[in-house]
């Protein structure tokens, strides 16, 4: 096992995606297993998320150290997840962290919740360590002549996301609202709100797109995870309007073409959201995500996660 996850750590690269622009990939995607990015310019640096325990967080350290011997000036969370944040500590007090004000208030709620999931994982020492700096609607880092402009989007995969985008290069950092080979999950964000956001990214008309996990591409993830999500709803529709459950319609529909993709017990939780979007009844909007979580694991068994 010891080994299993030093040849997983090492199978993270950090790659120049533009010049001075980096994707830090950790495969294979699945849950926890994040991207982060790295962005320089003038002579400062911002990365984008950490990761998910002490020993990721210090290899991400030692590659971001390769190219940032200082540190970078500020660090951007694009969600409060903890697969996300939890390695925020190895980055202070030299990073002054930015988020969006939601993810602010989701992180502290959290906490280290996450960890309860997976109790084998050796989280190390990951303590909390929320945001300095938050922002509402649009925001722009000036690093010499290079733009990067942090946009809220959503609610999407959480309420409080914030991509990232550099114009003059056509590269966007999306957080987890756009996945690669890795089924979407919204259970704590929007399935319509996603599927708007998405719209709206394309717009943008990025050349290279750093997905939240997964290996980066272009603008083929965005059509690939709208693709999921619009198909979601529509499971989601047929199943309330036959009466049946979250669990009764998720066993009962065939997954075609998404059976590909990594963590597809997912759809568990994201027709959980789709049906509290489509519900009539008010009542019926909230969803409680310990439920949601519990019901995946009835459906596909626990979820392995190799962080
Ligand atoms: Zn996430």
């Amino acid at each position: 096992m010891e080994q299993l996850m030093e040849v997983q750590l090492g199978a993270a690269t950090m790659q120049e995606v533009a010049s001075g622009i980096y994707a830090y990939v950790q495969p294979d995607g699945g849950w926890c297993l994040n991207n982060a990015g790295l962005i320089l310019g003038g002579d400062q640096a911002v990365l984008v998320d950490t990761v998910a325990t002490e020993r990721r967080a210090r290899a991400l350290a030692k590659v971001v150290g390769e190219l940032v011997p200082d540190g970078p000036d500020y660090l951007v969370n694009t969600h409060f997840h903890g697969d996300h944040t939890f390695g925020n500590s190895h980055f202070v007090p030299k990073a002054t962290i930015i988020a969006h004000e939601h993810c602010a208030v989701e992180q502290i709620a959290a906490g280290t919740g996450l960890r309860s999931l997976w109790p084998e994982v050796e989280w190390g020492h990951t303590p909390v360590i929320g945001p300095t700096v938050t922002y509402r609607g649009e925001m722009t880092l000036h690093l010499g002549a290079r733009r990067v402009e942090l946009r809220h989007v959503g609610p999407a995969h959480t309420t409080g996301d914030t991509v990232v985008w550099l114009p003059d290069d056509g590269v966007l950092f999306t957080g987890d609202v756009v996945w690669s080979r890795t089924t979407p999950f919204c259970l704590m964000g929007s399935i319509t709100g996603s599927i708007d956001t998405i719209g709206r990214l394309r717009d943008l008309g990025p050349q290279t797109v750093v997905p939240g996990h997964g290996q980066v591409g272009g603008i083929e993830l965005l059509a690939q995870t709208e693709s999921y999500l619009s198909w979601l709803l529509e499971v989601a529709r047929d199943g309330l309007s036959a009466g049946r459950s979250v669990l009764e319609t998720a066993r009962s529909t065939d997954l075609g073409a998404f059976a590909e993709l990594l963590d597809s017990e997912r759809i568990v939780g994201n027709l959980h959201r789709a049906y509290a979007e489509l519900a009539d009844d008010p009542a019926d909007a909230v969803v409680d995500i310990a439920r949601a979580f519990g019901e995946m694991v009835e459906f596909g068994g626990p979820p392995p996660c190799h962080a």
